[in-house]
């Protein structure tokens, strides 16, 4: 196998990164990554498979099973890793697994973790209806609350675990001062990366220890597989994998090709993104039936200087709220022609969703109400459609709402 790599490569600036970066050609000479679909590989003696399984050739493309390792997904692994600025990256089969994978390697029974409170709601349910059963406590804190974080630590805090920005508010989290809350309590801060990606920040830079990517959103950005992804040191990617090979929650060669792609249009998509949703997030300001929009790139937003000091730009993703309640968003969504309703974001196509009675509908009205999420509220990830049609379809929704009053 040859291999584009050098210097060059080291140097180069993010962009060029996600193109060339992590590539291995097969003696073929192929231009594009190619799809290994393999379960297994052959060894070319005895001699050969004893030293593959005993792990000491060492060499890159010594593999021995797909759980273990595969072309394709050491590629994105790579890709992904040059793009985060980090020494190694794991691929996993979700988001989910992702994070599982990061807990399951770094915990045991009798561990704590902090966690912010508006977190996935799967990862929330992750800690607190599996890893409680494994005997690890964990505290749920306000993202931007330090002193709130600093005050959970316990002898036995190994995790220190947030997103952002945050969902659907758009919460900016401040990453240096959580990795300085971590390391003074010995233990690791992980960022889930999901929202802004490393095309417009990389918490590594400022002091996370480890990135968590859910690849089926931005990463993709189409839509099309599920996957994830765990960024970090290579010391601490030994330990994500040595998880990952023996109990399998493992990327499939054709999503790595998939997310493989998808990262080389990334830093143009979330410039697109970015700059639809700024425009979004303006004129829905000015609209008189919106109480409060919750996007960084605003002025107004409590998280707008933090975010302009750690992220390259905001994002796709936003939320409003309505003046007035459930029934409101609900006939504003139903209005609706172009977004397409669904729960998922990071798409080229724009999606609207109503959290109070979807993501965040587990939850009871007084934790909604503690967590900001208003029953008038609505969250978009605005997609790559003109921002025009996007407006038109907001257009939509709105004049709905005056039709009947
Ligand atoms: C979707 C999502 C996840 C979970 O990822 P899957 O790929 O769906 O398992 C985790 N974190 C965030 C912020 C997400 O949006």
């Amino acid at each position: 196998m040859t291999q584009d790599r050098g210097q060059w490569l080291d140097d180069a600036h993010p962009e060029t990164k996600a193109v060339r970066a992590g590539i291995s050609r097969s003696a073929e000479g192929e231009h594009s990554e190619p799809i290994y679909t393999t379960s297994s590989y052959i060894f070319e003696s005895a001699e050969d498979a004893a030293a593959r399984f005993s792990g000491d050739s060492g060499a890159k493309g010594s593999n021995v099973y797909s759980r273990y390792t595969n072309p394709t997904v050491r590629s994105f692994a790579e890709r992904l890793a040059a793009l985060e600025g980090a020494e190694a990256a794991e691929a996993t089969a979700s988001g989910m697994a992702a994070i599982m994978s990061v807990c399951m390697a770094f915990l045991r029974a009798g561990d704590h973790v902090i966690c912010s409170r508006d977190v996935f709601g799967s990862t929330l349910g992750l800690f607190e209806k599996y890893f409680v059963k494994f005997g690890i406590d964990v505290t749920f804190v306000p993202l931007r609350d330090i002193s709130a974080w600093r005050q959970a630590i316990k002898p036995t805090t190994r995790l220190l675990y947030c997103e952002t920005p945050s969902n659907p508010l758009c919460e900016v989290a401040d990453i240096a001062s959580l990795g300085s809350v971590a390391r003074d309590a010995g233990a690791r801060l992980v960022v889930d990366n999901c929202f802004c990606t490393p095309a417009l920040q990389r918490p590594l830079e400022h002091g996370a220890d480890m990135v968590i990517h859910s690849a089926t959103k931005y990463l993709d950005g189409q839509g099309r597989v599920l996957g994830g992804a765990v960024v970090g040191t290579e010391a601490d990617m030994s330990e994500v994998n040595a998880f990952l090979r023996t109990c399998g929650p493992t990327m499939s060669p054709f999503n790595a090709w998939v997310f493989l792609k998808g990262l080389e249009t990334l830093s143009l998509r979330m410039r697109a993104h970015s700059e639809n949703a700024q425009t979004l997030a303006q004129w829905l300001q000015a609209q008189p039936q919106v109480r409060k929009v919750n996007y960084s790139g605003l002025p107004s937003h409590p998280g707008h200087e933090l975010a302009c000091r750690q992220q390259s730009n905001f994002g796709g993703v936003l939320s409003f709220e309505l003046d007035g309640g459930t029934a409101e968003a609900w006939q504003f969504i139903n209005a609706t022609e172009l977004m397409s309703l669904t729960a998922n974001l990071g798409d080229a196509k724009t999606t609207i969703v109503h959290p109070a009675t979807t993501t965040h509908g587990r939850l009871s009205s007084e934790q909604r109400i503690d967590a900001g999420i208003s029953d008038g509220l609505i969250r978009i990830a605005v997609g790559l459609e003109h921002i025009e049609d996007i407006q038109r379809d907001c257009e939509r929704g709105f004049r709905s709402l005056t039709s009947t009053v």
